[in-house]
């Protein structure tokens, strides 16, 4: 800017002395005037007030020497000049800061799009999510991503069974939203995720560690995704919990009749492939709609849950079945049994150790022994598939009952 100032005064400065000796007087007052102004540029580009004034001083006399205005005329054109160099200074520097300003503003904007964005993008994956455990990556990975958190996670505890000690413990350094109150000096917000009955009592909350305050603007995000994370957790729940109940017996805890079915063919493909033998079971419990009749349908359900846990131990204790063995409730008072690489016979000396287990660990409401008949029957001898292995080991149960039941059969070959 100064140098501008500078080759304008010199070439006005040379039109004045040009005019001047020229003796045109109209030159000479143009180039006064031009002089006058490239004085105000210089005495206002000049940080150096020392120079300003030195300038302010001597330019008046000099111009009017020079000129045939008077130095009062040459300093109120300064003056004028000077005034428009401020004016023309200030609109410069407010275009420059609406400039940076809308430059900030289309940051602004951009991030939020690309928040905005995210967040849809994430509402449509969330979709996909078959269970909690997908769902909560996904919500920590946004807070991540969006928020700029250098920690996020989601705690989860009893919260009818919790007491507030316990939970104080659980956030000893997350405790309050927006507060400096991490000991390494980090901002902690925690937003409530999920809670009540509907998840089983459970409350599920999210926390997000920043090292930087948080803005409102950041804490309405977090709120925003913990609330369409929660639809999608709750979601989650419910889909994990009736896979649940389609997998395991409500009753008995065991397999259910899909679930063993499902897993005799998967068996039944790798037999057959390896060419291994498999052993298939058929339970069921004696005179058991006696206990029905006799006793109420409470009494008889309780008996059924306490063989299905009588079950689900003997498999899990008997070292030389550990891994082979699967059972699942078939219906009613029928169970499956199943042993991978074993014959009938093997399966049904297993099976016999079950009844003896039953019988002296279980009894009725009158106090005598739960009993209960099976048929065994094996893969590939009695059957190439599941129903004509179920049908066999079907008719060696029924052997079992005809022949005075308490008992284990094996089909006949
Ligand atoms: P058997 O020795 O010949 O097997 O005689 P049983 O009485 O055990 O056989 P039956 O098939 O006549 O009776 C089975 C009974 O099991 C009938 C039904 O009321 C009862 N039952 C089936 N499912 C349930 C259940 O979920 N809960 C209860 N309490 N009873 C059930
Ligand atoms: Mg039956
Ligand atoms: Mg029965």
């Amino acid at each position: 800017m100064f140098d501008t100032a500078l080759i304008f005064g010199i070439a006005s400065s040379i039109a004045l002395i040009a005019g001047i000796s020229l003796s045109i007087r109209n030159a000479a007052r143009i180039g006064t005037i031009l002089s006058a102004i490239a004085f105000a540029f210089a005495v206002k580009n000049f940080e150096n007030s020392f120079i300003q004034a030195a300038l302010f001083f001597f330019a008046p006399p000099l111009l009017a020497a020079l000129s045939s205005y008077s130095a009062e005329q040459i300093k109120s054109m300064i003056n004028l000049s000077s005034s428009f160099e401020i004016e023309r200074k200030g609109i410069i520097e407010e275009i420059r800061r609406q400039v940076i300003e809308s430059k900030k503003r289309k940051e602004l904007i951009d991030t939020q799009t690309s928040i905005f964005e995210y967040l849809n993008n994430l509402s449509y994956r969330f979709g996909f999510c078959k269970n909690t455990e997908d769902v909560k990556n996904e919500i920590i990975n946004g807070a991540k991503k969006i928020l700029n958190c250098s920690d996020v996670g989601i705690i989860e505890f009893d919260y009818l069974n919790t007491s507030k000690n316990e939970l104080s413990k659980c956030f000893e350094d997350i405790s309050l939203p927006c507060r400096r109150n991490m000991k390494d000096g980090r901002y902690a917000i925690v937003a409530v995720l999920l809670r009540g009955e509907l998840c089983g009592g459970k409350k599920y909350l999210l926390y997000a560690v920043r090292e930087s305050k948080w803005t409102n603007m950041e804490l309405r995000l977090l709120f925003t995704l913990s609330e369409i994370g929660s639809t999608a957790f709750q979601s989650a729940i419910f889909y994990e919990k009736i896979e649940e109940e389609a997998v395991h017996d409500a009753l008995t805890g065991l397999a259910t009749r899909r679930a063993i079915e499902k897993i005799i063919s998967k068996e039944l493909a790798l037999s057959r492939r390896a060419e291994r033998l498999l052993a298939v079971s058929i339970l069921d419990i004696d005179r058991f709609k006696k206990v029905n009749d006799t006793w109420g349908h409470e009494a008889g359900d309780d008996i059924l849950c306490k063989f299905g846990n009588a079950i689900k131990n003997f498999i899990e204790n008997r070292e030389e079945v550990k891994g082979r063995i699967e059972a699942g409730r078939y219906g009613g008072e029928e169970f499956i049994i199943i042993c991978r690489e074993s014959d009938s016979t093997y399966l049904a000396s297993i099976i016999d150790m079950l009844r003896e287990t039953v019988k002296n660990s279980i009894s009725k409401p009158d106090g005598t022994p739960l009993m209960f008949s099976a048929g065994v029957c094996e893969f590939p001898l009695h059957g190439s598939n599941m129903n004509e292995l179920f049908l066999n080991a079907d008719k060696a149960l029924y052997h079992a009952k005809a022949s005075g039941r308490d008992r284990v059969r094996i089909c006949a070959s």
